[in-house]
């Protein structure tokens, strides 16, 4: 599996882009931002979309990309969540006043997009991917990924504090080639971080003791572009060091999964 990061950041500003990560050329996992860090024809070619839940920095190029997609698709692009969070994108989304329902244009019968939902922890298949999403602890309902093919594995922690059920995959699940984890504010934001239910480069410590493999390559995302370079030296003090298997995600980065 390739891994594109279309997004690797928790907001927007020069030079960062909020979280949305292409597995191959059809799989995305989340929507922030898409539609800039791609050309139309691989735009078209994206065919399934995981929600990991409804903030704004993960859908935000959901209403942007139906619209480029309209009449470029033979099949409607999937969108997959769970029924909060679906609920959530046609109440207040595609809701024709903040964008028009992309679920009935041009007809409810071949639309540009479907909304597909999901079930906690039952595994499912899209294509050759096997896909879990797994609960972890945010401010809204939020569910990581578990995503594999051809018996290797990525897991992604969308946005979560402190969890638990997240670490009992990456410890149960073999040949996991990669974990992207969610790491937000600088310690001394350690109380908004509590609040907003991300992680700190301390409290991303702390949680990664609960992981057994301390080989496995670990890529850090969402750190809020306003404190990039605080963030960044305080991940490479308490992360990096001794682990040069981990790493922090840039957006436009293409990266080769591998087992460790
Ligand atoms: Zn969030
Ligand atoms: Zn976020």
């Amino acid at each position: 599996m390739e891994l594109h990061v279309l997004g690797a950041d928790g907001g927007e500003m020069m030079g960062f882009k909020p979280s949305s990560f292409l597995i191959d050329k059809s799989l995305l996992l989340d929507a922030g931002s898409v539609c800039s860090g791609l050309p139309l024809d691989e735009l078209a070619a994206i065919d399934h979309i995981l929600i990991s839940h409804s903030h704004l920095d993960h859908i935000k190029d959901l209403g942007l990309l139906s619209d480029l997609l309209t009449g470029r698709r033979k099949s409607p692009v999937h969108v997959y969540s769970t029924a909060t969070v679906l609920e959530t994108l046609r109440k207040h989304y595609f809701n024709d006043e903040i964008w028009p329902d992309f679920t009935k244009i041009p007809d409810q019968m071949d639309p540009v997009m479907k909304l597909q939902e999901i079930q906690p922890l039952q595994p499912f298949m899209l294509d050759e991917y096997q896909v879990t999403a797994i609960p972890v602890n945010h401010t809204v309902e939020c569910h990581g990924f578990l995503v594999t093919k051809d018996n290797k594995s990525l897991l992604y922690s969308a946005d979560t504090g402190v969890t638990e059920l997240l670490w009992e995959f990456a410890n149960q699940t073999p040949n996991l080639c990669g974990l992207i984890l969610d790491v937000a504010f600088p310690n001394r934001m350690q109380f908004l971080a509590d609040l907003a239910k991300h992680l700190s480069p301390q409290g991303a410590a702390i949680e990664l003791q609960k992981l057994k493999n301390k080989d496995l390559p670990v890529f850090f995302f969402h750190l809020k572009p306003a404190f990039h370079d605080e963030l960044t030296q305080e991940i490479q003090q308490l992360l990096l060091d001794n682990h040069p298997a981990r790493q922090i995600l840039r957006s436009g980065a293409r990266i080769l999964l591998q087992l460790p």
